[in-house]
């Protein structure tokens, strides 16, 4: 299981550098009317790579119900799909 630890600058946990960290609006990834501008965030997210690994482990260990919202700038549809492709 590959699970990054750091983010690209030093040595901090990679979510530190997170966009979304400071958001005072998570809403912004849970609604489908929002989801253009929540993937423009992630589009600019200086840890969207780390992001998209970390989620796709969690995810795999999840049920399917828990899928949801905008994440690493994908929705949870298309997780699904490249999830399947992973297998
Ligand atoms: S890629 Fe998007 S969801 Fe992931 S940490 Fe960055 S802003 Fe948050």
């Amino acid at each position: 299981m590959f699970l990054p630890e750091s983010g690209p600058l030093d040595d901090e946990p990679w979510w530190t550098y997170s966009l979304c960290g400071s958001l005072s609006d998570p809403d912004l990834f849970f609604e489908p009317s929002r989801a253009k501008e929540a993937k423009a965030l992630c589009a600019r997210c200086p840890v969207q790579r780390q992001c998209a690994s970390a989620n796709a482990t969690a995810e795999a260990n999840t049920g399917k119900a828990y899928w949801f919202g905008i994440v690493a700038g994908e929705s949870a549809n298309r997780r699904r799909v490249h999830a399947k492709q992973r297998r």
